[in-house]
């Protein structure tokens, strides 16, 4: 595979399904070679890269519960072991625990907490030192509308995704000098396992109130994360916003 992106080498947390998938499959194709991350679900991991491959380009696949510090560390160890640094890091493993604030369990708070939240800081503080000697990085952290507009029933995820945007601004002003940069994508309703969950009363609801009438496509989000990569260096600090005209 050629393109772009030939000889740089990108982490994607939570590849084996949704966006993350497609941001993987969209950075191969520009010619980065990709780490395919999952925690669960190894079969759709694997076939994520074995699409990689068919396609012409390369990676490997390595399971780490990026939630958890020490196998975030080992994640991107893991990749500047086999391919020496990392040049590319797109923080987008996440998960959704709903439940409004007065039904919230503790539990509930703190695994969202962990694995939308926490794991970027994880995976970023790993990758930085590697990034300032090479003078050259792309972070891209997957946030959300709801971390722009709150949602009923989402305050664990909410807050993760808020924080999100906050940790990119803070990172951007801290990494520019090394030119690095530091963006969040901030995607409305995308059409993955995560949205297909909702039951179709909520789907109509916010069918409603996307001004384009339809839920986006993760291949719409991986452009976004390609174009940062790409054409995006003078992006840093910014929040990118496919989201149909939903939140404006
Ligand atoms: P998805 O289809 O549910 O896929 C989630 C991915 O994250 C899977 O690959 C999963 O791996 C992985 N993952 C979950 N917990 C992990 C952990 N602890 N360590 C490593 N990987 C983990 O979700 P999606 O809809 O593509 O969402 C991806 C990101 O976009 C999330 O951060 C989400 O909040 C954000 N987002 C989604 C939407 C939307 O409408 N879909 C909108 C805005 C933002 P396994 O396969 O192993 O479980």
């Amino acid at each position: 595979m050629s393109g772009p992106l030939d000889g740089q080498v990108a982490v994607v947390t939570g590849s084996s399904r949704g966006i993350g998938r497609a941001c993987a499959i969209e950075l191969a194709a520009a010619g980065a070679t990709v780490i395919v991350n999952y925690t669960a679900n190894q079969a759709a991991a694997n076939a994520c890269l074995m699409d990689i491959i068919k396609a012409g380009g390369n990676g490997i696949v390595v399971r780490s519960d990026v939630a958890n510090p020490e196998q975030a560390k080992q994640l991107i160890d893991t990749a500047i072991e086999s391919f020496d640094k990392v040049d590319i890091l797109v923080n987008n493993a996440g998960i959704n625990r709903d439940r409004t604030i007065a039904r919230m369990s503790v539990e509930e708070w703190d695994t969202v907490i962990q694995t939308d939240l926490s794991s970027m800081f994880y995976c970023t503080s790993a990758v930085v030192p590697g990034m300032r000697e090479r003078n050259y990085g792309r972070i891209i952290n997957i946030s959300s509308i709801v971390g722009q507009m709150g949602n009923m029933g989402q305050a664990n995820y909410a807050a993760a995704k808020a924080g999100m945007i906050a940790f990119t601004k803070t990172a951007a002003k801290e990494l520019a000098r090394n030119q690095i940069t530091v963006n969040a994508i901030c995607p409305g309703f995308i059409d993955t396992e995560m949205v297909s969950a909702l039951s179709d009363e909520v789907k109509t609801a916010v069918l409603a109130n996307i001004p384009l009438g339809r839920f986006g496509t993760a291949e719409e989000v991986a452009a976004v994360v390609r174009f940062l990569c790409t054409e995006g260096g003078f992006f840093t600090g910014s929040q990118l916003s496919p989201n149909g005209g939903q939140y404006m």
